[in-house]
């Protein structure tokens, strides 16, 4: 599975091109693609009472599963800025990073071609108001007695990872 998967014309010039070793070149015009996966941005948002924020997915890939609130950069976009961003428009909350989590690697949906990196922080919400918009159709806070399985989030690692943290 690879983002390259399939090609078989150079989309600036439609002429034929042939992906190997994870790039594309036009011998016609001389565009080149490489097969990068796509950041995105993620907040694992705690509050003070040790819960975890997770908002439900409200369409495909992975829709009605549970995951971080995050999403997929712009292309002029800092990662916290992107962070930030999307929280506000799924979550309705001002987030605030606080410290770096990970970066986690995921095809994005069963038979995608893409691959996602997922760069997670730390974050605290710092103001708004919440209510589940955009691409989220809910936001719950969850202890950890009361996480659903990981097999029902979508990027169950770093939420894998959390909840074999100790509390405190
Ligand atoms: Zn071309």
């Amino acid at each position: 599975m690879g983002f390259l998967d399939g090609w078989r014309f150079c989309p600036r010039c439609g002429s034929p091109v042939e992906p190997a070793e994870g790039r594309a070149e036009c011998g016609a015009c001389g565009y080149v693609v490489y097969a990068n996966p796509a950041p995105a941005a993620c907040a694992l948002c705690t509050d003070d009472a040790g819960r975890i924020m997770l908002t439900r997915r409200a369409w495909e890939p992975y829709a009605g599963m549970w995951d971080l609130p995050g999403g997929f950069l712009h292309e002029d976009e800092h990662p916290l800025d992107g962070l930030r961003r999307e929280l506000a428009e799924e979550t309705g909350l001002e987030v605030e990073p606080t410290e770096w989590f990970g970066a986690f690697m995921k095809p994005y949906g069963d038979g995608g071609t893409r691959w996602v990196l997922n760069l997670v922080w730390r974050a605290r919400v710092a103001g708004g108001e919440e209510r589940a918009a955009d691409d989220v159709s809910e936001v719950r806070w969850f202890s950890r007695a009361e996480l659903p399985p990981l097999a029902e989030i979508a990027m169950a690692e770093p939420v894998g990872l959390w909840l074999r943290e100790r509390e405190g």
